[in-house]
């Protein structure tokens, strides 16, 4: 990101997270935004009709807590929810049930990134138009909405990109949303300013309609340059606190409308609902107490106990059912550097493989441990184990037995492969001399064809010693 002594660029992020609750926010309906026919799961209480009143869902209320748990943050001992009104057709009561002035949760960090506050709301409905008129699906309206505010501290988009992935990562590990940005199920919003005075904050403007981090991304260095550019054309009067929207297909903001204050909205405590008293209605302790083991301390665990690169910790933090397996592989190889060597292949050839090829599943233990001692044994060539590899992960069996039968025990026979080196020489006068004319280089090619010859299975430093002695 762009940087200098003369602007200073700061970011806050506010982030919707659907969260995948059975039912929605406030009625029986089911949650399922995905559902293909519009306007199935909507009854009288998300259709807002007259006399019909909400019902709190203690699931969404409780992931929250976790939420806020697993972020470090101060779960209010009260709370409740408030009416936010606006007039718009996804909003079928004309205001939105969110939380104003007591949030469930207030403060807690992530990656050093400070948390305002994490509350509870219900989702809108969506709109889709066309030169025949406007159409609206209730099917997402009422789902429970997370909404989770950071405080103005982001100075670069690095830390922008890390922050929104690891809150993907860490409400996956809570299991409260499966916070897919491309479905909208997670949103990022960017609220980004940029100053000349490094104490004081510029206007700032909020983009949405980000469909993935990398747009998040491009969406705050966008508008970072379109402030800094107003201010070098002198024009930093246009630079007015406004919502813009991020255009993918023209890759800008767009404005959209001149943003609204708090008061505009005329927040009120919603009547219809209980006042909640948190830590009489759950127990808070315990719930900390059974929270899972989160990205970072298993970060920190891997580091210690496998001692394994930090790209490939980070496959496994992605990947929890791979990192579970190679745990238990682990445990069986029980050797430092066999699963060092094991966590190569894994996160290079197995992962490679798995990406060109639906079919490839995880290996059993038992059979990738035996693998990886055929390796450390020198028995097989690391050529030879990664083909093995490419075979166990579609038809599961013992890598062993594949090397028997197909050949491919590493050949250290220093009788048998001297037999084919001389076939080769004789076979390849023009390379012969080629290397005896001083082109060291020359002999790799004869070292590729043997080991052709024997399917890899030659040890080919022994090879080199062996056609360098024939040579002389
Ligand atoms: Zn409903
Ligand atoms: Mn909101």
């Amino acid at each position: 990101m762009y940087m200098s002594d003369k602007y200073y660029t700061t970011i806050g992020l506010e982030i919707h997270v659907e969260l995948n609750t059975l039912s929605k926010m406030f009625c029986g309906c089911k949650n399922d935004p995905d559902e293909e026919i519009p306007n199935k799961n909507i009854c009288p209480v998300c259709m807002a009709h007259p006399g019909t009143l909400p019902v709190a869902n203690k699931k969404a209320i409780e992931n929250v807590i976790k939420v806020g748990l697993a972020l470090g943050g101060n779960i209010a001992d009260f709370s409740e929810f408030d009416r936010k009104n606006y007039f718009y057709p996804d909003i079928p009561k004309a205001y939105q049930i969110s939380q104003y002035k007591y949030p469930i949760v207030s403060g807690g960090h992530l990656l050093g990134v400070d948390i305002t506050r994490v509350h509870l709301e219900e989702d809108t409905a969506t709109s889709s138009h066309s030169n025949e008129g406007s159409l609206v699906n209730f099917n997402r309206a009422g789902v429970p909405l997370m909404e989770l505010v950071t405080e103005p501290c982001i100075h670069d988009t690095d830390t922008l990109s890390a922050f929104a992935h690891e809150l993907q990562t860490l409400l996956r590990y809570l299991n409260v949303s499966d916070a897919n940005i491309e479905k909208g199920q997670m949103r990022v919003e960017v609220n980004i300013s940029v100053s000349t005075d490094p104490n004081k904050l510029g206007v700032p403007t909020e983009v949405k309609n980000i469909g993935s981090f990398r747009s998040a991304v491009k969406a705050a260095l966008y508008e970072q340059k379109r402030m800094i550019d107003l201010i070098e054309e002198g024009k930093i009067g246009e630079i007015v606190k406004e919502t813009r929207g991020w255009d993918d297909a023209k890759q800008k903001t767009i404005s959209q409308r001149s943003k609204e204050n708090a008061e505009d909205y005329r927040y009120f405590p919603d009547p219809d609902l209980p006042k909640m008293y948190l830590h009489k209605a759950f127990d808070i302790e315990k719930m900390r107490s059974e929270l899972p083991e989160l990205p970072e301390a298993k970060r920190l665990r891997y580091r210690n106990d496998y001692g394994i690169k930090d790209e490939d910790i980070e496959s496994y933090i992605e990947d929890r059912e791979l990192g579970a397996w190679f745990e238990n592989l682990a445990t069986v190889l029980s050797d430092q550097t066999k699963i060092k060597t094991a966590s190569n292949y894994i996160t290079s050839d197995y992962l490679g493989l798995k990406k060109s090829n639906l079919e490839v599943r995880l290996p059993d233990i038992k059979n990738f441990a035996e693998l990886m001692n055929m390796v450390a044994d020198g028995m097989i060539s690391s050529r030879v184990a990664k083909d093995i590899l490419a075979m166990i992960v579609i038809a599961d069996e013992s890598p062993m037995k594949i090397a028997t039968e197909k050949d491919l025990i590493q050949k250290n026979d220093e009788g048998a492969l001297k037999e084919i080196a001389k076939i080769v020489i004789d076979a390849n006068p023009v390379v012969v001399a080629t290397y005896k004319g001083g082109k060291e280089n020359a002999l790799m090619s004869l070292v590729g064809q043997i080991m052709k010859e024997t399917k890899g299975s030659a040890n080919p430093a022994l090879v080199q010693k062996i056609l360098k002695e024939l040579m002389v």
